[in-house]
């Protein structure tokens, strides 16, 4: 039976943590105060980003929000990235994405000061180690950390290489002394990679495609997915049931890599407020 680690009571664990640490700055005159900028009204955005602004009242850290209509231009976006990136009262900056079509994201990511990227987004696959990385990849790391499962020269397979999963996720890995083989949709025998993996982090929006034959016995499985069942509950990309017996860990979908992903956005805005704060 495999051990469940619980993305809930890490979650809880790193905000605790991320309290104490404001607390420690404010005393010491300093509030780290995170901008978050929403353009337009995609309903899924809307919720993400009420969700960051309350764990961050939850921690202490000022969230300051940025609503701008669907029609703001690039440049106009650019120029308050600009002032935001110039206010030394603001140590994160968040720009929710998607953006609207007519936004290009490379450049708007790019924009943002590299010790304000809270998203870990401008550096993407460029990131070093003690650099601020993406919240979810990071996430996975806290995970196997709060096990005290060693990354160091294990077999680890990502399957999945999106810009802000996937990539970063591998490269976190090897950051970590990780050996680490990148999975995606043209892999082929992706079976005969999966099975040799020590950690397995899925992250490709398949329901349940990982199953109990393409894993070895006492595998770590990382589910990052979020599918959603037809009855509307959800599920991962691992198939839960016929993978868990042959774990030594595991995560569950929900209460696994999802609560991680804000937790870890906290802790970024932390670190740059702090590194802001010794600079200064
Ligand atoms: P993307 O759709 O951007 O990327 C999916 C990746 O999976 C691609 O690289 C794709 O390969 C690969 N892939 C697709 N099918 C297969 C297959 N059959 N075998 C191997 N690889 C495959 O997704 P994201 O990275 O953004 O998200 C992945 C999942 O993680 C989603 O379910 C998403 O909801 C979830 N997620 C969860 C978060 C959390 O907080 N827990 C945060 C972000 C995402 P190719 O490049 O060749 O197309």
């Amino acid at each position: 039976m495999g051990k469940i680690i619980n993305g809930r009571k890490v979650a809880k664990d790193v905000l605790n943590r991320v309290k104490e640490q404001t607390a420690f700055l404010k005393e010491r005159g300093i509030s780290p105060c995170l901008a978050v900028i929403i353009v337009g009204e995609d309903p899924a955005s809307l919720v993400y980003v009420k969700n960051k602004q309350a764990a961050c009242e939850k921690v202490g850290i000022i969230s300051r929000r940025f609503s701008l209509p669907e029609s703001t231009t690039e440049e106009e976006l650019i120029l308050l990235i600009k002032k935001l990136n110039a206010d030394s009262s603001v140590h994160g900056i968040l720009c929710q994405l998607p953006l609207p079509r007519h936004i290009n994201e490379k450049s708007i990511l790019r924009a943002i000061d590299e010790g304000k990227d809270v998203d870990g987004f401008s550096a993407r696959i460029g990131f070093d180690r003690n650099d601020i990385a993406p919240c979810t990849p990071q996430g996975v790391i806290e995970l196997l950390a709060s096990e005290n499962i060693d990354i160091k020269g294990k077999n680890c397979v990502v399957l999945g290489r999106s810009n802000i999963v996937g990539k970063p996720m591998a490269l976190l890995l090897l950051l970590n002394d990780g050996t680490v083989t990148v999975c995606h949709s043209k892999t082929k025998n992706l079976i005969d990679i999966t099975r040799r993996a020590d950690i397995l982090v899925v992250a490709i929006g398949k329901p349940r495609f990982i199953t109990g034959d393409m894993v070895k016995n006492g595998v770590t499985v990382i589910d990052v997915g979020i599918n959603r069942n037809a009855d509307g509950s959800l599920c991962g990309d691992v198939d839960f049931d016929s993978v868990e017996p042959k774990a030594e860990y595991i995560t569950k979908v929900p209460g696994g890599v999802g609560p991680m992903t804000i937790a870890m956005l906290m802790q970024n805005t932390i670190v740059a407020a702090m590194r802001s704060n010794a600079q200064n």
